[in-house]
């Protein structure tokens, strides 16, 4: 129960890697009102960079402690194997456990805190011999995608962008328009427009993990009648008790998904910093969106016959408050924007893999404050409303 929360010694050591923060003793949240906080401009010059990336990558593999493997797609001999524009596209393994994890970010380029509070993460899971990681490197083979979209993110647009190689510029529709494609819809049968896509869902065929964890960022958002700022939302792209989740895996996603973020939402409550909410869109949409990558890993997406068992697995999502699109990503709020990612990855890792998570009381998804949700939001039959 709340390791990762009993030891002020182990989150000093953690917290000290990664941004200097006063984690604990912080009383109660919010106090400080600079968090989420649109103060400090964005520069997005110091947003993590592809090339730094690279080379943060580069160098956990050469300083860690415990195995960290670092390997591009090529490497590992996905078919398709490069960016859009021909970007060498990058993972991170560690651990040695006989489970695998998924864990991805900023497949929305302009969403900059998943890379970075993913190579924090595997720098303590490769370097801190405490026994919380341990447990975890035991316990679990992690494959850590810190970049998903690096064009994206390159450009510090949310898509990536459809690439002529042979040009060397975008490729035009009938109009003469660059054609972007957003990452997270395009693992459909009919679609996989873009290389990374591709590349992607045949390297999750072939890792076949048994869970999933996917960062990114929204808007500023109020509490559902607290109007407290909220700086993580916790969501399901599939939405549990919604109109898909139930009818996969005999209902055990719709059941360990909430137990996921239950547990999650039960231990960051704790870090006196952190207030969370479940992800919405419209203020009363749950989203049920087939096309999402990790939605697509639920419904076990059988693409030209790459994952013929049918494997699927269990994802959830994080949002972290503000984007640099709106302009509402304030550079003081960056410490702990990247800090609670952290935070809630791994105490997730951990509760699975002591299963504590698997002992969650579902109904504790109840709890997580929300508005009432009056339909969910879908990419393949508009808004189907909730029945009562
Ligand atoms: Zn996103």
């Amino acid at each position: 129960m709340g390791k990762f929360f009993r030891s002020t010694k182990l989150w000093a050591v953690g917290a000290a890697s990664v941004v200097a923060l006063p984690l604990l003793g912080g009383g109660p949240a919010m106090a400080d009102g600079n968090f989420p906080s649109t103060e400090g401009n964005t520069n997005t010059a110091s947003i993590l960079t592809y090339d730094g990336m690279v080379k943060d990558l580069l160098k956990l593999e050469r300083n860690s402690r415990y195995d960290v493997d670092v390997f591009t797609l090529e490497e590992a001999g996905t078919t398709v194997n490069k960016s859009e524009q021909g970007r060498d596209l990058y993972v991170a393994t560690v651990g040695d456990g006989p489970q695998d994890v998924w864990v991805q970010g900023r497949i929305h380029g302009n969403e900059p805190y998943g890379a970075e509070s993913i190579l924090s993460l595997l720098k303590n899971l490769g370097t801190n011999g405490s026994s919380n990681y341990e447990e975890i490197r035991d316990a679990f083979t992690i494959h850590f995608i810190p970049m998903y979209n690096p064009d994206g993110s390159e450009l510090n647009i949310r898509q990536t962008v459809l690439w002529d190689d042979v040009a060397n510029a975008p490729l035009l529709d009938a109009a003469g328009n660059e054609q972007r494609v957003d990452l997270n819809r395009d693992w459909v049968s009919d679609k996989f427009q873009a290389s990374e896509s591709l590349a992607f869902y045949e390297y999750w065929t072939m890792v076949q993990p048994e869970y999933g964890i996917d960062i990114h960022h929204q808007g500023l958002k109020q509490e559902y009648g607290t109007g407290d700022d909220v700086t993580l939302s916790l969501g399901i792209s599939l939405a549990p008790g919604g109109p898909t989740l139930p009818t996969l895996a005999n209902g055990e996603y719709d059941i360990l998904t909430r137990q996921m973020h239950g547990y999650v939402y039960q231990e960051l409550s704790k870090s006196g910093f952190i207030n969370m909410d479940r992800y919405s869109v419209g203020g009363s949409l749950e989203i049920d969106i087939k096309g999402g990558v990790v939605s697509a890993m639920m419904l076990g997406l059988n693409y030209q016959g790459l994952n013929p068992t049918g494997h699927s697995n269990p994802v959830v999502f994080f949002e972290t408050s503000g984007n640099t699109s709106d302009g509402s990503l304030g550079q003081k709020a960056r410490g702990k924007s990247i800090q609670q990612n952290i935070l809630a990855m791994e105490t997730l890792l951990l509760g699975l893999a002591t299963d504590e998570v698997q002992s969650v009381d579902p109904e504790v998804w109840e709890e997580i404050p929300h508005a009432p949700v009056t339909g969910y939001q879908t990419d393949y039959a508009g808004i189907i409303p909730v029945t009562p």
